[in-house]
């Protein structure tokens, strides 16, 4: 089965609406927009044959929103290239047809039908295999794995030509299926846990029924893992999860044990063996088999559910949405708000992220309340959710990434230490306003948040002067509020001792916001008054200079040497 998310590509803006309903029923999918055509695309491209047949190389699912013509041709010269493919479907640009194109072994009718039924239609599904039997043999649904394609490719093929066959093993989704049963037929559909080599009147399905338990103490625990289960005579593909001790939820080499074996690792409460720990956290298992004291294999009757057992390590990430406009924020963050359970965070900046699924909560607080919003996110994380704090430009510039780390340093309670922690970068408002006007920043410069709410105002003074004596250009985030009303002004009388009036000011509000605004001006026409608590102010070093832009207003920058031109 694929694992990548799919592409959705547009050709234009009349398709987006249908590929944003696409992205509801695929969160991790990215809309790829032609450029210059598709506004509000998560990716862009020049050359649409080009992307198409970049993404089917690489082995991404294409849902393009053209004519199926369109993407044949376009595919056309790649498609000898491989025998395994990713699905490739087209959809209607209005979403009245599904019409999946290549990769039936990649699940590209599963995909179809899904997207028919979320798009209120019926998938044009052609496989013949499919058709006859109702349900495509070679993929089998989620729990199970076929053991090889190309016998299995045979297999149907034998079927097709009207052999009878038999079942072996608990094959439930087969019940459906319009298969001609003969018990005594050469062919045989066979389902269970045991390694065999299959022949080649057999198709070989492994139901995902086995568990193994690891301490994160065992050497190398995928190799470990794959020699138990093949000392077990069990098929590695049978193998659903790896199960841990939630007290070593830290544990990278348990992490890259289940990467490596391509399983999800799961955590249940420590036990006082490794199979009774098996055993807890899944009732109906058979009675497990303990290799030794740090692993034991437990089979089920049944495909494991892995979500179901134990839970999942939580995790936490602290992102920076940028400074507002979607293509401003990185696709990290994008993919993060996608898998999120929880969404934390100030009211303006947590509906600025969305919008979000409906099983997603949102917690949306005071700005104020930074410490007791981090310790939620803890709280939620160490219950195994994927839990995000929103902060608008950058989490870690005056913002959330700070009182997330320092509510971790405070605490002792080990769940939150083994939290999977990640901060997540995005543009912070200084340099997406610079770029705006040019290059102010382009020399040594100095960030400062002008409020003295966290800090006294002594320190500021201190701080702007000495950093003015520096000759560093001012970035002043949080310049002005209501309950800080003369601390602007009086900053601005300490950079005057140090900066000719002439020198240039960027006044950047809302910027990649609706509604916003750039200004242009000096140090001498600066006043308190054009300034709010939504503006980032620019103030220039020495070399800072400005120079008139043919569409109007003026560029800004602070040329890269400083002292003498070389
Ligand atoms: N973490 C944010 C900054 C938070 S402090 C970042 O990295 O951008 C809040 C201050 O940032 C505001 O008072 C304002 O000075 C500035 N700011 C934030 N977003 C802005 C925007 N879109 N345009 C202009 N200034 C902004």
């Amino acid at each position: 089965m694929n694992t990548h998310a799919p592409a959705i590509v547009v050709l234009g803006n009349g398709s987006l609406a249908t590929a944003r309903r696409i992205q509801q029923m695929y969160p991790d999918a990215l809309i790829h927009g032609l450029a210059d055509r598709v506004e509000g695309a998560d990716r862009t491209y020049a050359d649409f044959g080009a992307n198409l047949r970049q993404l089917y190389q690489q082995d991404v699912p294409i849902i393009a929103l053209c004519a199926a013509g369109i993407v044949i041709r376009s595919l056309a010269s790649v498609l000898l290239d491989k025998g395994a493919e990713p699905p490739v479907l087209a959809v209607a640009e209005d979403g009245s047809a599904v019409v999946p194109l290549l990769g039936g072994l990649g699940g590209v009718n599963v995909m179809a039908r899904q997207l028919g039924a979320g798009l209120g239609v019926a998938a044009a599904i052609t496989t013949s295999g499919e058709l006859r039997f109702g349900t495509c043999l070679l993929n089998p649904p989620s729990g199970y794995a076929l053991a090889d394609l190309e016998l299995g490719k045979r297999f149907v093929s034998d079927l097709l030509a009207g052999e009878p066959v038999r079942i072996e093993g608990d094959a439930p989704w087969l019940s459906q299926a319009r298969l001609q049963e003969d018990e005594h037929a050469q062919l045989a559909i066979h389902v269970g846990c045991a390694a065999r080599v299959p022949s080649a009147s057999e198709l070989l399905i492994y139901p995902k029924n086995v568990l193994v338990a690891v301490d994160a103490e065992l050497p190398d625990i995928a190799a470990s893992v794959r020699d138990a289960l093949e000392q077990a005579r069990i098929a590695l593909p049978a193998l659903a999860c790896l199960l841990a001790s939630d007290n070593q939820m830290a544990s990278a080499a348990l992490r890259d044990a289940a990467d490596e074996l391509g399983v999800a690792l799961r955590f249940a409460p420590p036990s006082a063996t490794i199979s009774s720990l098996a055993e807890q956290a899944v009732p109906q298992l058979l009675p497990a088999l303990s290799v030794n004291d740090k692993l034991a294999i437990a089979v089920a009757k049944q495909p494991l559910d892995v979500s179901r057992i134990g839970r999942v390590r939580g995790r936490l990430a602290v992102i920076g949405l940028g400074p507002g406009a979607a293509e401003f924020m990185v696709p990290a963050v994008k993919a993060e708000l996608a898998r999120a359970n929880d969404i934390l965070g100030y009211e303006t900046y947590v509906r600025m992220a969305g919008p979000f699924r409906p099983d997603q909560v949102m917690h949306c607080t005071d700005n104020r309340e930074e410490m007791q919003r981090a310790r939620h996110a803890f709280e939620l994380a160490a219950q195994g959710r994927s839990v995000v704090v929103v902060s608008s430009g950058d989490p870690g510039v005056f913002a959330m990434a700070a009182a997330v780390l320092e509510a971790l340093h405070e605490s002792s309670e080990a769940t939150w230490h083994n939290v999977e922690l990640a901060i997540l970068p995005g543009v912070s408002a200084s340099l997406a306003t610079a770029a705006q006007a040019g290059a102010p920043l382009g020399h040594d410069f100095c960030v400062m948040s002008l409020s003295d709410n966290l800090k006294p105002w002594d320190i500021i003074e201190k701080r702007l002067d000495l950093a003015c004596q520096a000759d560093l250009a001012l970035a002043f985030y949080n310049p002005i509020s209501r309950s800080r009303p003369w601390q602007l002004g009086r900053a601005l009388e300490i950079v005057r001792q140090h900066r000719l009036p002439e020198t240039p000011v960027v006044l950047g509000r809302d910027i990649g916001r609706p509604g916003q605004t750039l200004r242009n001006i000096t140090l001498g026409d600066l006043t308190p008054e054009l300034v709010d608590m939504r503006t980032m102010v620019l103030v220039g070093s020495s070399t800072t200079c400005a120079f008139p832009r043919a569409e109007g207003g003026s560029w800004v920058y602070t040329p890269r040497w400083y002292g003498q031109k070389p």
